[in-house]
């Protein structure tokens, strides 16, 4: 393979095109780690324009890691007004306390070093070390996906294992190529963003367009295929508004199920909701069902979920906790609070459920 670029060489063209008319985001203007990693948590389920002013906001009040890992939760939840799914914010101080205290405050600089920080998973850890650890590791997300799926006219896509080979063996052997391994990753996003669109793409416009087979076959519609439908499975579950007689709810991170890694209610399984209610009953308390048949949809799984109340002292509800939930870490949250921090709607159904209650 001729490693040298030549500037007709597509993939120079792409990094010319993304030079010359990258959007102008503040956090791309005077490049840190810090702002890039702000910048990249805030964005991951809120738009980029809505983004823009709130990040601003943050680095003017929080200029840095130290100040962040040390910010009190009032401050970062007016901070964080708007954006959206309050647990990315609470993840992003942990992961400045990490920082600030496991690392002395150095920022990490590879991908595996991204992946030790709470909060930060493939596609974080991805572009952030690309950016600024010259790690040639491809961000792949569904902009990226679209894009390498027509390039090669993938009919299966990436649903299948040859699909997700194909892609991940043009993304590493250009990164490999590149000049700036983080410029790659962002044109590529870029391209699949505002060219390469989900309809109506615009390839008159588009570098890599002498590439593209799809485009060449007059098949760009018909890559990639849309995702096979999976058999729908029912899943019945309790949730559970745990309250201390101070009016807080308990939360938690979950560590496994449908909504492992999220924050929010305690979830109880068929078995563990049948152990549970022997134990509180053996203790003299019951909970009280407030919602029964609370409908629910995550991919496949279509749930049907029982929300359960329960008010105990501190002190017993943590033993249930460790007894029961076998958990050694739940969180009070003021029960007004609660549904801006939770991670799913169906914490926020539940605990509309079980408002008004005592
Ligand atoms: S030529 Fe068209 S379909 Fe092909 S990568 Fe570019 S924008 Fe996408």
């Amino acid at each position: 393979m001729d490693l040298m670029p030549h500037s007709d060489d597509p993939w120079v063209k792409l990094g010319h095109w993304f030079r010359d008319t990258h959007s102008a985001w503040p956090w791309r203007t005077r490049r840190t780690p810090y702002g890039s990693w702000v910048a990249e948590v805030m964005s991951q389920q809120t738009g980029l324009g809505v983004v823009a002013p709130r990040w601003q906001e943050l680095m003017d009040e929080l200029p840095d890691v130290a100040s962040l890992a040390a910010c009190h939760d009032e401050v970062l939840r007016r901070l964080w007004a708007g954006l959206g799914y309050y647990a990315r914010a609470r993840n992003l101080r942990r992961g400045a306390q990490h920082i600030a205290l496991d690392r002395h405050g150095a920022f990490p600089t590879t991908y595996a070093q991204w992946l030790e920080v709470p909060g930060c998973g493939p596609y974080t850890a991805a572009i952030l070390a690309s950016l600024h650890g010259q790690q040639r590791v491809p961000c792949i997300d569904g902009n990226v996906v679209r894009v390498v799926s027509r390039l090669l006219d993938l009919r299966e896509g990436t649903h299948s294992p040859s699909g997700r080979a194909s892609t991940l063996g043009l993304l590493e052997a250009e990164i490999e190529r590149a000049q700036e391994p983080g410029t790659f990753n962002e044109a590529m996003m870029e391209l699949g963003q505002r060219i390469c669109r989900k309809t109506k793409p615009l390839c008159q416009a588009c570098p890599l367009g002498q590439l593209c087979l799809a485009r060449s076959r007059d098949a760009v519609e018909m890559s990639p295929p849309p995702r096979p439908r999976r058999a729908k499975v029912s899943t019945p579950l309790t949730l559970l508004v745990l309250r201390r007689s101070s009016g807080e709810v308990a939360l938690l991170r979950r560590t496994s199920g449908l909504l492992r890694d999220t924050f929010g209610l305690p979830i109880l399984s068929r078995d563990m909701a049948d152990t549970a209610l022997q134990y509180l009953e053996a203790k003299g308390a019951r909970p009280v069902a407030v919602a029964t048949d609370l409908a629910h949809s995550i991919t496949h799984h279509v749930i049907t979920a029982t929300v359960w109340t329960l008010s105990l002292r501190s002190v017993r509800a943590l033993q249930f906790a460790s007894d029961v939930l076998q958990i050694d870490s739940i969180e009070w949250c003021p029960f007004d609070e609660a549904p801006a921090c939770v991670a799913s709607s169906l914490d926020r159904k539940a605990l509309l459920a079980a408002s008004g209650l005592p």
